[in-house]
C-alpha cells in the first residue's frame, strides 16, 4: 500500500533536527508518529477501490491511479474532480491539515500545464518540468514549499552583505549543478517532504543573479538541514484528538553547501523571468484553489464546535449566541460561494487549461487571514470558562471520584462525559499550542495579509470604480 511505502521512503538519510537531536525513524517519534499515521491512511485512500475515484484520476494508458492535484483540467468536470479531492482530505481532517502535498503538488501541475508559455523562460524548463511531474506524479512524491526569507532584518535589503549571505544563493556552478547556501524560514510538513519547491522571494535588481531561482530540492540532499520548531504533537488521543493527529511540522532550512543537480534547477540567474514564473496565473490558481476548499471543511469543523458547545451548556437560547452563530454560517457562505465563484468563473488558459477565477481565489485567501480568528474568538465566546473547567483528562470518570465527575459536569443536552470531551476537542481547537499555531497560519499562510490586501488594490483596474463616480460628478456639475 502507498502508505507504507511513504514511512519507509522517509528512511533516506535526511537530516532532521528537534530539540538538538538528530532524528533516524521518524514514523516511530512521538512528534511525527500520530501525523505520519493520518497520512499514511490517506496515502492508502488511493489503493481503495471505494474511495479512489473521490481523491484519484487514471492515469492515461495505465491501470495507475495517482492524486487528483496532479490531474490537468481541461473540461469543468476535470476541474471539480480536483474541487472533490480537496475537499475530501480536507473534511477527513477536519481541514487541519493543510499540507498534505496537493497545495505543492498541484503548483508543480501548474507548471507542467504552463509549460509551453513558462519555457519561454528557458529553453530547458519544458523538458525539465514535464519529467519531474511525471516523476511526482508515479512516484506519490510528498512535497512542500519553502518561500520566505529568515526574518533577520526585514528593513535591509541584498544591499546589506548579512541579508545576501543569509538568503539563499549560488555559490558555485559546477557541470553536476548549482551548489546553494544560506536559509529559507519556514517549511511545513519538511521533516517528511520527498522534495521542496523553492524559489526566492524578493524582487531583486539584475545584478543580484545568484539570489534568482526556481529549484526542486531532494529533503535528502547532502547539506540540507531541515531544523524543527517544538512538536504540537500529544500523544493522549482520548484528550488531544487533534494534537494527537494532526500536527503539521514547520521547520527552517538550512542550506550548507547543497548541490542541486541541473535537471532540479528550473530557473536561475534571472530575477524578472524567476517572478515572471512566480506571476504564472495558472499555476498560481490551480494551486490557490486548494487552499479555499480546504478553508470551507476547516470553517464547518469550527462552526460545528461552537453548535456542539452552545447546545452543551444551554446557551444556543441567547440571541447575542444565535448571532454569533449565524456569522459563523455566513462564513462559511461566504467562502463557499468564493470557491464555486472561481470554479463556474473558470477560463481556459491559452494553452486550454481550465483556470479557476484567481481573483475569488484571493479574495478568499485574503478574507481568510480575517475569519479564522474571528471564528476562534466566537468559539471562546460561547464555550466562556467552560475550556478550562474541564479536567485534565476523561481519566477521573472511571476512578474514585467517577460519581461526582457524572454530577458536576453534567451539560444541558449532553452526559457530563460528552461534554468534557467536547471541551477537550474544542480547547485543542482554540487554546492548545496546536491550536494557537492554526490561528497564526490561518493570518500569515498566504503571505503577509497586509501586502496581500494591498495587492488586491495596486492590480485592480481601478478606472472601472472610478470613471462611473467621475461622470456623475460631470453630468451633475452641467446641470
Ligand atoms: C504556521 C506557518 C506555516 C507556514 N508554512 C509555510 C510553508 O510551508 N512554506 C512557506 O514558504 N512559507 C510558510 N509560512 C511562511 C509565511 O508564508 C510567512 O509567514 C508570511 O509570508 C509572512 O512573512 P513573515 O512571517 O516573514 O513576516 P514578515 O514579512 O517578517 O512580517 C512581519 C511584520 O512586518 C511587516 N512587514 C514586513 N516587511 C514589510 C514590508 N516590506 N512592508 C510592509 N510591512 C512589512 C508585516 O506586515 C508584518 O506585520 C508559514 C507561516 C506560518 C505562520
Amino acid at each position: 500500500m502507498r502508505g507504507g511505502h511513504f514511512l519507509q521512503s522517509l528512511n533516506d538519510g535526511r537530516s532532521v533536527w528537534l530539540g538538538g537531536e538528530k532524528l533516524s525513524d521518524l514514523p516511530a517519534h512521538p512528534a511525527f508518529k500520530g501525523t505520519l499515521e493520518t497520512i499514511k491512511t490517506l496515502f492508502n485512500q488511493l489503493d481503495d477501490p471505494e474511495v479512489r475515484d473521490k481523491i484519484g484520476f487514471q492515469v492515461p494508458g495505465t491501470e495507475r491511479y495517482a492524486h487528483s492535484s496532479f490531474l490537468v483540467p481541461y473540461t469543468s468536470e476535470q476541474l471539480a474532480k480536483r474541487s472533490e479531492s480537496f475537499a475530501f482530505w480536507s473534511q477527513e481532517t477536519h481541514g487541519m491539515m493543510s499540507r498534505l502535498s496537493d497545495y505543492a503538488r498541484s503548483m508543480v501541475t501548474g507548471w507542467y500545464a504552463a509549460r509551453s508559455e513558462l519555457g519561454q523562460l528557458d529553453p530547458h524548463f519544458e523538458s525539465k518540468i514535464t519529467a519531474y511531474y511525471e516523476k511526482a506524479r508515479d512516484q506519490d512524491l510528498f512535497l512542500t514549499t519553502a518561500i520566505i526569507d529568515p526574518q533577520i532584518d526585514r528593513s535591509s535589503s541584498l544591499d546589506d552583505s548579512r541579508i545576501a549571505e543569509r538568503f539563499l544563493h549560488v555559490v558555485k556552478e559546477t557541470s553536476e549543478g548549482i551548489v546553494v547556501r544560506g536559509a529559507k524560514m519556514i517549511a511545513t510538513g519538511a521533516p517528511y517532504t520527498h522534495d521542496f519547491l523553492i524559489f526566492s522571494f524578493l524582487k531583486f535588481k539584475s545584478e543580484e543573479r545568484k539570489h534568482a531561482h526556481v529549484l526542486i530540492v531532494p529533503a535528502n540532499s547532502p547539506g540540507l538541514h531541515i531544523v524543527c520548531r517544538e512538536s504540537f504533537a500529544d500523544g493522549r488521543e482520548q484528550n488531544h484528538i487533534l494534537s494527537s493527529r494532526y500536527d503539521e511540522m514547520d521547520a527552517v532550512l538550512f542550506f550548507d553547501d547543497v548541490l542541486i543537480p541541473w535537471e532540479r534547477v528550473l530557473l536561475h540567474g534571472d530575477s524578472e523571468k524567476v517572478l515572471a514564473l512566480r506571476a504564472n496565473k495558472t499555476a498560481n490558481a490551480l494551486a490557490f484553489h486548494q487552499n479555499v476548499v480546504r478553508y470551507v471543511a476547516k470553517l464547518e469543523f469550527v462552526t460545528g464546535i461552537a453548535f456542539a458547545i452552545a447546545e452543551a451548556i444551554g446557551a444556543n437560547g441567547f440571541l447575542h449566541v444565535q448571532e454569533k452563530l449565524g456569522e459563523l454560517l455566513t462564513q462559511i457562505s461566504v467562502m463557499k460561494a468564493l470557491v464555486i465563484a472561481s470554479e463556474t468563473q473558470a477560463r481556459p488558459d491559452a494553452a486550454g487549461v481550465l483556470v479557476p477565477e484567481i481573483s475569488y481565489i484571493d479574495a478568499a485567501r485574503n478574507i481568510g487571514t480575517k475569519f479564522y480568528p474571528r471564528a476562534i474568538e466566537i468559539v471562546q465566546q460561547i464555550g466562556g470558562g467552560g475550556f478550562v473547567q474541564a479536567p485534565a483528562g476523561v481519566e477521573d470518570f472511571y476512578g474514585p471520584i467517577s460519581k461526582l465527575m457524572h454530577l458536576y459536569f453534567e451539560g444541558a443536552s449532553v452526559s457530563a462525559e460528552k461534554k468534557v470531551q467536547l471541551f477537550k476537542l474544542a480547547w485543542d481547537l482554540v487554546g492548545s499550542p496546536l491550536g494557537s499555531r492554526h490561528e497564526l497560519y490561518e493570518r500569515f499562510y498566504a503571505g503577509d495579509p497586509v501586502r496581500a490586501y494591498a495587492n488586491q488594490y495596486l492590480g485592480f483596474d481601478k478606472e472601472s470604480l472610478t470613471d462611473p463616480v467621475w461622470r456623475l460628478l460631470m453630468e451633475s456639475s452641467k446641470r
